[in-house]
């Protein structure tokens, strides 16, 4: 006996443990959902061998017709699910059903609440796959042959779903994969035909191979096909109904929520492709990765091509699950030439159009859906005007914000609704961006804006900076931030002498932390704000960048006062130089709290502040 036919005990990676545990005590009303995890593992696995063997159709070692089994044995107290895919070799499997390799797993769990019910929706949401076996089952036996490997290269694989498992080389005639399943006590009521027959129906009818029982007729001794076993999305819409759209989302997208809503399209002609593509009801936990797997698979002419074909739908739709079935593709296709092809670039932009469509009927036909929807990708979509500049208006008019209009946090403002409010005189889209709602809707800067009654986006999104950069207009209506230069300046030929002098004083007193000082409009109850110069990057953009680390040539600020502001009126009339100083970089560092910046340095923040305290109440400042 070779070192690899021996038997091995090996531990499971924690998360999986945690994984377990959670799934067998938060999962424990949906039990029935094993079945249809199996099921969707053992059809992916078909359509990888299907996808191998078009380069080498050995592959299929004399048993070319892919389906599945499903067996039980009521004296064993078993249900087994068989498939002739692809199989596993000993790697894999210790690889595959050990680990958890998929994307988000940290944010998953860090996701989770503790609350089993709702930590259940996150599980679901996650995927449970393979490990939803130990719902019902105490103990799993896995036994499985890769194609093209020796039937010497069997593998089995048993676990109490406690921690470890064991893995073992076993003789494996057959290629493929069966899991079997040791029901628990009191799981009886799988051990029957009928249940297990509605259960696949339910579920798993949409599978496009056959999946097959044995006939419960005893006499009739055959074998019996459950399903339907076509392709849902090449049959015709009418004849489907919601509820095998809804079990379909949820195996291509590996999810437990029925989808948000969905399109459906065959198209013919000169291109012949058919498409169906899913809008889930909720963001994945890593939903702005821009690396994030894509959700739509690729097949032609019914064929699995690959998972995660990203060149069929653009970066801002990454959310977007399902499928698309091209007639005009070579079977062989590569991902690398999926990047260079036309009948791809067709069906990429025929999609997108098809999505932002079913985006805008939503938005007239269900706004309170749309809202649901916005909530969960509107940060995804914003990308889209930087992803596709010829679409931006378009797409820009999908767009909710929140605005002084109502001061809520929630976004529900479209740059139409805005528009339509505009003044009569109002040239711009007026906004102010902060990285929290909180901070812009308090922003000195909107004080004129308030006062006169002038509507202002109030954008927290951190995209929000990067939208406004390559958004610059809308309905041919500039998007202006307040908080740059410009409105606010007031005409400095205008001002008094002592005000233009006490402005010079300040610049001096602030020495290199500013660009200029001067007076502003903008505002009404706070004494200062800064502002951009409008030729520099925008502050809040400087603020994310310098936060992720990069190295931005720092501008310097302009510092805008309020003349009118009493604390001002006080300054104009100090004639002690430290203290003018003083009082210069109070106004400064305020500026800069009210606008959410961090201080440089604070502890002489809160010096001077006291210093300034003590002297109003007159008692003598201590020498610092
Ligand atoms: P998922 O299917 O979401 O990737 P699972 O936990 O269900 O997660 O399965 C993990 C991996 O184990 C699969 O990605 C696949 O590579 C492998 N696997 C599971 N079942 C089978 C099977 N019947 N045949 C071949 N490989 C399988």
């Amino acid at each position: 006996m070779g070192v690899e036919a021996r038997q091995e005990t090996r531990g499971f990676q924690a998360e999986v443990r945690q994984l377990l545990d959670l799934m067998i005590h938060s999962l424990y009303s949906n039990q029935e959902i094993f079945l249809r995890e199996l099921i969707s593992n053992a059809s992916d696995a078909a359509d990888k061998l299907r996808f191998e063997a078009l380069k080498d159709d050995g592959l299929y070692e004399d048993d070319a017709e892919l389906k599945i089994r499903v067996e039980y044995d009521k004296k064993q107290k078993t249900v087994t699910v068989l498939d002739n895919g692809i199989g596993m070799s000993r790697s894999e499997i210790i690889e595959q059903l050990g680990t958890i390799a998929k994307s988000g797993t940290r944010q998953f769990f860090e996701a989770l609440t503790g609350d089993q019910s709702k930590d259940a929706q996150l599980i679901g949401q996650f995927g449970v796959g393979f490990y939803s076996s130990f719902i019902v089952a105490k103990k799993v036996e896995v036994t499985s042959r890769r194609s093209g490997l020796s039937r010497s290269e069997g593998v089995r694989w048993v676990s109490g779903g406690e921690g470890e498992y064991t893995v073992e080389t076993v003789d494996r005639p057959k290629r493929g994969t069966k899991v079997v399943l040791y029901l628990r006590d009191g799981e009886k009521e799988f051990l029957d035909g009928y249940r297990l027959r509605s259960i696949i129906k339910k579920y798993s009818d949409h599978i496009s191979l056959p999946i097959g029982m044995p006939a419960e007729d005893k006499e009739a001794k055959g074998e019996e096909t459950i399903n339907s076993a076509t392709a849902l999305w090449r049959r015709n819409k009418n004849d489907i109904k919601e509820e095998e759209y809804q079990e379909f989302y949820k195996h291509v997208a590996h999810d437990f929520e029925v989808p948000l809503t969905y399109v459906h399209h065959k198209v013919e002609g000169k291109l012949e492709y058919s498409a169906l593509m899913f809008i889930p009801s909720r963001a994945p936990f890593n939903l702005c990765d821009r690396q994030q797997r894509h959700g739509v698979k690729l097949y032609v002419r019914r064929v699995f091509i690959m998972d995660d074909a990203e060149q069929l739908i653009p970066p801002y739709l990454r959310f977007v699950r399902g499928v698309v079935d091209s007639d005009d593709l070579p079977l062989n296709i590569s991902r690398e030439i999926l990047q260079h092809n036309k009948t791809i670039d067709s069906i990429r932009s025929g999609s997108t159009k098809k999505i932002l469509g079913l985006l805008r009927d939503m938005t007239n036909k269900d706004p309170e859906k749309y809202s649901r929807f916005w909530k969960e990708f509107g940060r995804v979509v914003k990308e889209g005007v930087i992803d596709e500049p010829d679409k931006r208006e378009e797409i820009a008019k999908l767009f909710r914000f929140s605005s002084t209009f109502d001061d809520k946090e929630e976004q529900k403002v479209s740059l139409e609704n805005y528009v339509s409010r505009m003044q009569k005189d109002q040239k711009a889209i007026y906004y102010v961006t902060a990285d929290r709602f909180a901070t812009a809707r308090n922003s000195p800067h909107l004080e004129i804006f308030r006062k006169r009654g002038i509507e202002v986006l109030l954008l927290s999104d951190p995209i929000d900076e990067w939208l406004t950069a390559h958004l610059d207009k809308f309905d041919d209506k500039p998007l202006q931030s307040i908080d740059s230069g410009g409105k606010g300046k007031k005409d400095t030929e205008a001002i008094d002498k002592d005000i233009s002098e006490m402005l010079g004083r300040i610049k001096k007193a602030l020495d290199n932390k500013v660009k200029d000082v001067r007076i502003t409009h903008r505002l009404t109850t706070s004494p200062a704000c800064l502002v951009a110069d409008e030729n520099d990057m925008g502050r809040h953009l400087e603020r994310i960048l310098k936060a992720s680390g990069q190295k931005i040539p720092g501008s310097k600020p302009i510092l805008e006062i309020n003349s009118d502001h009493p604390v001002v009126q006080r300054l104009k009339q100090e004639s002690d130089e430290q203290r003018f100083a003083d009082w210069s970089h109070i106004l400064f560092d305020q500026a800069l709290l009210s606008e959410g910046g961090q201080l440089d340095d604070p502890a002489g923040f809160v010096n001077r502040l006291n210093d300034m305290f003590l002297l109003l109440s007159g008692d003598n400042v201590k020498e610092r």
